[in-house]
């Protein structure tokens, strides 16, 4: 029998070359840690399962679902339970996304028309910018000011020059976790000559929000997530707006985006609401403990947080990382990610051992690199 013949490795390099998007062969894709066997404070997830009873009602649910059918493509059962438990104002719509991160990748690719831009801030959240040059969308970055603030002036002033198409502005920010001022962000909305999206991923543990405010602003459209609530595993993000804007974007959306599982797993826990609200306000004075507890550490440096995490700065950030990750603890090294982030690492808020695990693990690590040569 004839041996299929040897592939060079060179010839399989121009044939992707001659296929493959120059951009996109040139890109660092989103990448993510193995995670297998650590304690995992590296995502923003929710650390607390799901109660007993709630979990096999799931079972019972998922079991009677039509598995061999397509799922309901406007997933009215539970955008209804979404309106009543987010409050969305009446007058404006929701589309549903396999994620927030979809969400985003549609509105990227509604507003990517020749010589367009996405405009936001950065630091900020990595996935803004590399949806928008996957999209084929210019992204114009503004810096923050010290202390991670919005710069209301140089975002007025880069909207005025570039005209964005898109403003997108993560409240509170990821990775920093503060809260810009409502009414910076107002100013910003109200002079943007496009569309502006807040995305509110972390709403849960910040409680403020610009829901009420839609209805003020022609050109304003909010995001929200479950995945940082608690249903990360389910990749259900949303956009909520007015009728006029989503209806643009939901002809982007492919048939089917939501699958039959996640659509009735997240209308059974919603519908228990209550359990994912009491979670997230455990999470919140896990927070707190975990913010005194950094600062109490000598050369940890917390920043405030809004958030489900806290991002910190110490010497040698990334000997710090390793050492962590050698003592079975995984968060996030924010290395390289922007210039403003030099020595910063961010820690997602756990459950109350692991809080303790990764400060015990913190505790014996300082002083280990402290005396490491660099
Ligand atoms: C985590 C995160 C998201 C992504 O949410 P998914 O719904 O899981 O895709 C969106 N925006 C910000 C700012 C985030 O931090």
């Amino acid at each position: 029998m004839k041996m299929p013949e040897r592939v060079s490795p060179a010839d399989l390099d121009a044939r992707i070359a001659r296929v493959v998007r120059d951009d996109i062969r040139a890109l660092a894709g989103y990448r993510v840690a193995d995670a297998s066997g650590m304690i995992k404070l590296d995502a923003m997830e929710n650390p607390f399962g799901l109660p007993g009873d709630v979990r096999s009602g799931l079972g019972t649910l998922a079991a009677a679902q039509a598995l061999n059918r397509y799922p309901d493509p406007e997933a009215r059962a539970l955008k209804r339970v979404l309106r009543k438990t987010m409050q969305v104002p009446p007058g404006m719509e929701l589309l549903l996304g396999n994620g927030s991160d979809e969400i985003i990748q549609l509105l990227a690719l509604a507003c990517a028309r020749p010589g367009a831009s996405m405009l936001g801030v950065e630091p900020s959240f990595a996935m803004f910018p590399l949806i928008a040059r996957i999209c084929g969308l210019a992204f114009v970055s503004v810096p923050l000011a010290g202390g991670f603030d919005l710069d209301t002036e140089a975002v007025l002033a880069a909207m005025a020059r570039h005209r964005p198409a898109l403003v997108l502005l993560a409240y509170p920010n990821n990775p920093t976790g503060n809260l810009f001022d409502h009414a910076a962000l107002e100013r910003i909305v109200a002079q943007a000559p496009g569309l502006v999206v807040i995305d509110e991923a972390y709403h849960p543990f910040a409680r403020a929000s610009f829901m009420s405010r839609l209805h003020d602003f022609p050109n304003l459209a909010l995001m929200r997530t479950l995945s940082k609530l608690g249903l990360a595993g389910l990749r259900l993000g949303m956009l909520i707006g007015r009728p006029e804007w989503l209806a643009h974007i939901d002809k982007l959306r492919l048939p089917y985006n939501v699958n039959v599982l996640s659509q009735c797993a997240a209308a059974h826990v919603l519908e228990h609401g209550a359990i994912l609200e009491q979670q997230a306000a455990a999470i919140r004075a896990e927070r707190a403990r975990l913010a005194g507890a950094l600062a109490k550490l000598p050369g940890v440096h917390p920043y405030p947080s809004e958030a489900n995490f806290i991002l910190f700065r110490v010497a040698r950030a990334s000997a710090l990382y390793d050492a962590l990750k050698r003592r079975g603890i995984l968060i996030k090294s924010l290395a390289g990610a922007h210039p403003a982030l030099a020595d910063c690492l961010r820690v997602s808020v756990g459950a109350p051992a692991e809080n303790d695990a990764f400060l015990a693990a913190l505790t014996a690590s300082l002083p280990e690199i402290a005396t490491s040569h660099a």
